[in-house]
C-alpha cells in the first residue's frame, strides 16, 4: 500500500534548488578553461553525470558530492594528437614481432593506456600500430573494461613500398613478401583509395600516411619524398568521402609540401619545414603537430651505443634536434599548432614533457595548454564536446597543485584526473 507523499514541499524544494541532487561540485582555486587568455579564480564546476553542467563564480555549496581543488589549477583534460599506445621504443623494438603474440601487445598496451590517462591525457589520437591492438584498446576503454584515454586510432599507417611505414622493411627475404593496401602499402592512386576504404572497413577513426622517410624505420633516408602528388590526392579525396581527417608524417620539405598541397589536415614532426610551407599551411589551415619530445628523445638515445640499429642512429642524431627550432619558427610564423608527442617513441606517461619543450622554444604556457585542449579538439573535429571547460561539454578535467603558467613543469605532476565525469586520480584519495 502506498503512503501518501508530501508532494508540495518536494516540488517547492526542486524549484528552489538550482541543481539536481546528483551534481558533483568541483571547487577550483583557479580554472584555465581552454579558451580564455587568463585563468578564473575561485570557481565551482558543476558536473552532472558525464557532462559539465555549469561553471559558476565562487565556491557553491549543496552538491551531492564536492571535490576540493581549492589549492589547484583545473584545466580541460589534455589531448595528445600523436601517440603509439601499442609500442614503446627499446632495444627489442625491431625484433619483438617475432617473439610477442598480439595478445602480449594488447596486455602491455593497457598499462601504457593507464599511464597516459593518469598523466592527464584524457584523449589521444593514435597514429599507427598493427591495425588490431589499438582498435581493441579503444573499444575496451570505451566499454569501461580498462582505464585509459579516449582513443581515436588511425590503425595501420599508409606508406609506399619501402616507405617509412612499410611493415616489412629490413625483414629477411623469406618473410618480406609484397604487402599491399590492406597492410598499408600503396603504389598508385587505386591502391591509395583501396587502402583508405580498407581502414574504413577496419573501423579506423582517421588516416595516417608517411609522406617522407622517417627516423626509426630500417631504411636509409629519413626525409625523401615517398608519395606522388596523385597518390596523395587520391588518399585525401577518398578520406573526405568517408569522413576521415588525414595526418601526415613528414621530415623532408618536398614530401611535406606535396602533402599540404593535396589538402591533408595535419603535418606531424615537420622537421625541415620551409617558410614557403609554413605560408601554405597558414593559407590552407593545415595544423602542425610538432612532437618535439620524440626528436629530443631519439637524439639523446642516439648517443647510446647499441640502442638503435646502425642504419637508424645517424638519422636520429641528425633529424631529432631540429624539430625544436622548426617549432619555434612555425609558432612565430603563426601556423596552427596542435599538441602531439609521438609517445611510444619516448616512454608512455611522460607526454607532458612536450609542454616544457614548447615553452622553452618560445610558446607562452597558456598557448601550450590551449594547443593540447581547444586546438587539439578542433583538429579532431570534436570541439563541440571536448577541449574546454564549458557548460555542455564532456567532464574531462585535470588539475595540478599551484600555477602552471608560472611553472610549466607542474604539468608533469598531475594530481587530479576526471574523464567522462569519472574520477581516476584525486588528491583526496592519496
Ligand atoms: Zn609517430
Amino acid at each position: 500500500m502506498r503512503t501518501p507523499r508530501p508532494v508540495l514541499p518536494v516540488i517547492a524544494f526542486l524549484i528552489m534548488a538550482p541543481f539536481s541532487l546528483a551534481d558533483t561540485y568541483i571547487h577550483a582555486g583557479a580554472l584555465i578553461d581552454g579558451i580564455s587568455g587568463a585563468p578564473r579564480e575561485r570557481v565551482t564546476i558543476v558536473v552532472d553525470g558525464n557532462t559539465i553542467k555549469r561553471v559558476a563564480g565562487g565556491y557553491l555549496s549543496g552538491g551531492a558530492d564536492t571535490i576540493d581543488l581549492r589549492g589547484y589549477t583545473v584545466m580541460p583534460g589534455f589531448m595528445d594528437m600523436h601517440t603509439h599506445l601499442a609500442s614503446q621504443q627499446s632495444k627489442e623494438s625491431y625484433t619483438e614481432d617475432f617473439f610477442m603474440n598480439p595478445t602480449d601487445s594488447v596486455l602491455r598496451s593497457t598499462v601504457f593506456a593507464k599511464r597516459t590517462l593518469l598523466a592527464g591525457f584524457t584523449t589521444v589520437r593514435d597514429l599507427g600500430d598493427d591495425g588490431v591492438v589499438v582498435k581493441s584498446l579503444r573499444d575496451a576503454v570505451a566499454a569501461g573494461y580498462i582505464d585509459g584515454p579516449r582513443i581515436y586510432t588511425a590503425g595501420r599507417a599508409l606508406a609506399t613500398t619501402g616507405g617509412h611505414a612499410d611493415p616489412t622493411n629490413g625483414v629477411n627475404e623469406r618473410l618480406k613478401g609484397d604487402p599491399g593496401p590492406v597492410e598499408g602499402v600503396v603504389n598508385g592512386p587505386d591502391d591509395a583509395r583501396k587502402a583508405v576504404r580498407q581502414r574504413y572497413k577496419d573501423g579506423a577513426d582517421c588516416i595516417k600516411l608517411t609522406a617522407t622517410g622517417g627516423v626509426l624505420s630500417l631504411a636509409k633516408s629519413g626525409q625523401n619524398p615517398q608519395f606522388t602528388p596523385e597518390e596523395l590526392t587520391a588518399i585525401v579525396e577518398t578520406a573526405k568521402d568517408y569522413g576521415f581527417t588525414v595526418a601526415v608524417h613528414a621530415h623532408g620539405a618536398e614530401g611535406m609540401k606535396r602533402a599540404v598541397l593535396a589538402g591533408v589536415d595535419s603535418i606531424e614532426h615537420g622537421t625541415l619545414m620551409t617558410d614557403e610551407i609554413m605560408a601554405l599551411m597558414k593559407e590552407r589551415g593545415t595544423y602542425y603537430v610538432p612532437t618535439i619530445l620524440a626528436g629530443t628523445w631519439v637524439a639523446e638515445k642516439a648517443k647510446e651505443d647499441g640502442f638503435f640499429p646502425e642504419v637508424v642512429r645517424p638519422k636520429a642524431a641528425e633529424i631529432g634536434p631540429k624539430i625544436k627550432d622548426t617549432f619555434a619558427r612555425a609558432y612565430k610564423a603563426g601556423v596552427k599548432i596542435a599538441f602531439g608527442t609521438d609517445t611510444g617513441v619516448s616512454p608512455h606517461g611522460d607526454n607532458a614533457r612536450e609542454f616544457e619543450l614548447m615553452v622553452e622554444a618560445g610558446m607562452p604556457p597558456m598557448e601550450a595548454i590551449q594547443s593540447a585542449t581547444m586546438t587539439a579538439a578542433a583538429l579532431l573535429r570534436v570541439q563541440d564536446k571536448l577541449g574546454s571547460v564549458e557548460a555542455g561539454k564532456l567532464a574531462d578535467l585535470v588539475a595540478v597543485k599551484g600555477d602552471p603558467l608560472r611553472n610549466i613543469s607542474l604539468l608533469r605532476d598531475i594530481k587530479f584526473v576526471m574523464k567522462d565525469g569519472k574520477t581516476y586520480k584525486s588528491p583526496d584519495a592519496n
